[in-house]
């Protein structure tokens, strides 16, 4: 499965944690992640992670394109509610793509938690068969 991984500034070693505690799980999957938190995290847990641009310069609308084309399957958020974005837009529109697309979404260390078992389980393998479904026409 392809997992987009993002965290605001005050939530970024949230996430870090997150990862470390579920590295074995997502050492299976593909990881994308916006700019300075791909790079956190891969400094942290060695785990290879494509890294898009920071997200306040586009990051988060680049994932929003690989949602666009169906290029990923899960996106784990860690938003700041307490603090000003200057990119809320761009925010709002990843946000709505992960709704239009169908796309599973946490925003935060709860949700994650819930998500991150469901992935271990093969809740989502429903989107592999869809997949495999649209590729056979
Ligand atoms: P960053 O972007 O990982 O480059 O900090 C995250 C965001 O603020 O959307």
């Amino acid at each position: 499965m392809k997992i987009a991984l993002i965290a605001h500034d005050q939530k970024k070693k949230d996430l870090i944690h997150f990862v470390t505690a579920y590295r074995p799980i997502f050492a299976e999957h593909e990881l994308y992640a916006t700019g300075t938190t791909g790079k956190n995290i891969q400094e942290s847990t060695g785990l290879d992670i494509h890294c898009f641009q920071s997200g306040p310069l586009g990051g988060d609308q680049q994932i929003g394109a690989l949602i666009a084309v169906d290029q990923l399957d899960v996106v784990i958020f860690f938003r700041d509610p307490l603090t000003a974005q200057p990119h809320e837009p761009d925010v709002n529109a990843l946000l709505r793509l992960c709704d239009v697309y169908q796309i599973p979404l946490a925003t935060n260390i709860a949700a994650a938690e819930i998500m991150i078992h469901g992935i271990k389980r093969g809740d989502f393998h429903w989107r592999d068969i869809v997949h495999q479904t649209k590729e056979q026409g």
